[in-house]
């Protein structure tokens, strides 16, 4: 068998859900869209299912999914309705919605709830990609809270750069949104992973928790994971199962990218961007094998990928791990030129083992 797996480690999602709704206060949702970033939308919200306030998915196929698989928690569909004939699926699954814009909030009013709907309205304070306009948002808000068939509104907002602490961006966001909302009760959602991490003021009623949730830092330097005591959830691994010693000046791989400078030991890794390893992460990409820090050399390829092992004492198997401990995906995913999240919604074909 192919000894490439992706490790999920469902004792740290626990684990960091606890901290991170700890560190926000109140109610925190897992969000588990996008198949939980690559770790399996159904086993996450089941080993959260029993603490979780509640799961934060993208749409109603993915919220299907979760009811099917037995989840129980209320599940908020973060973009809402596609269709209006969807809102009779919202209720038959018991979900909840968010109304970003106004032919949304028509069709909510239009269809006819048999129990009194929960809605989350959002609000544009300043990302510019979804929600309501601040000056339209009380009349938005207003329009639901006086149909007898809406039940709760939580007012909410994303941000565009929580992840960035120089800026100034969010603190004007939250101040738009709280000057939008004065007057209007209910509940607040404001705070994404970054948002919970760094912005004490943007910790409401409400948190909604994605990549922190999974032990990966928001930030581009990987900070914040390990001061807040999160871990990885997720562990690629894999093994040498080919090894050859280079001479110098000889090239490896697609493109022949790299020549061996001395004599080289290169190891041939079951991994490549068919799996979703980054095919742009350069010659120097860190790994780590048999406990030692060690590095990609040449050019991954669909199916495997190319280590040097000189600097590795020699062993009967050496296993590698891509990702997860002891390099952190912020590391790969710099180094590739990436986000931690682009990569992890790549991650495929692999055989996942779930660790309780
Ligand atoms: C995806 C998403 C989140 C989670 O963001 P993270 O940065 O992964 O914590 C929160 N809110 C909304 C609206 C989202 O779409």
């Amino acid at each position: 068998m192919r000894p490439l797996v992706a490790e999920i480690r469902l004792a740290h999602l626990r684990h960091n859900y606890r901290v991170l709704k700890e560190m926000h206060g109140q109610n925190l949702l897992a969000v588990v869209k996008a198949d939980a970033y690559g770790h399996g939308a159904v086993q996450c919200a089941k080993a959260l299912d029993d603490m979780a306030d509640g799961f934060a998915v993208a749409f109603l196929e993915e919220a299907v999914t979760l009811r099917e698989n037995g989840i129980k928690s209320p599940i908020l569909l973060l973009e809402g309705v596609f269709e209006p004939h969807e809102y009779a699926l919202v209720e038959q699954y018991g979900l909840w919605t968010v109304i970003h814009q106004q032919t949304q909030l028509e069709d909510c009013l239009a269809h006819d709830w048999k129990q009194p709907a929960t809605v989350w309205l959002k609000m544009d304070s300043g990302m510019h990609r979804a929600g309501f306009f601040p000056h339209n948002y009380a009349a938005a808000y207003h329009a639901l809270q006086q149909s007898p068939k809406i039940g709760k509104i939580v007012k909410m907002t994303h941000f565009a750069c929580a992840d960035d602490a120089e800026r100034g961006m969010t603190e004007m966001q939250i101040d738009t949104f709280d000057t939008a909302c004065e007057g209007l009760g209910g509940d607040s959602s404001l705070a994404n992973s970054a948002a919970i991490l760094a912005y004490p003021e943007a910790r409401r009623e409400w948190g909604r928790a994605g990549l922190a949730l999974y032990g990966v830092s928001p930030f581009a330097a990987g900070a914040g994971c390990f001061e807040a005591d999160l871990k990885p959830v997720m562990r690629v691994a894999s093994q040498v199962f080919a090894e050859r010693v280079l001479q110098p000046h000889e090239p490896i791989g697609y493109g022949a990218s790299f020549y061996t400078k001395r004599s080289t030991r290169v190891g041939l890794v079951a991994c490549g961007y068919a799996d979703g390893y980054p095919r742009n992460a350069p010659t120097d990409t860190p790994v780590f094998i048999n406990g030692m820090r060690s590095r990609l050399i040449g050019r991954a390829s669909m199916d495997m990928l190319t280590v040097d092992l000189s600097h590795v004492p020699a062993d009967s198997a050496y296993e590698v791990e891509l990702f997860g401990d002891s390099v952190s995906i912020n590391e790969l995913a710099q180094s590739a030129g990436h986000i931690p999240y682009e990569i992890l919604c790549h991650i495929k074909r692999m055989r996942r083992v779930y660790q309780a």
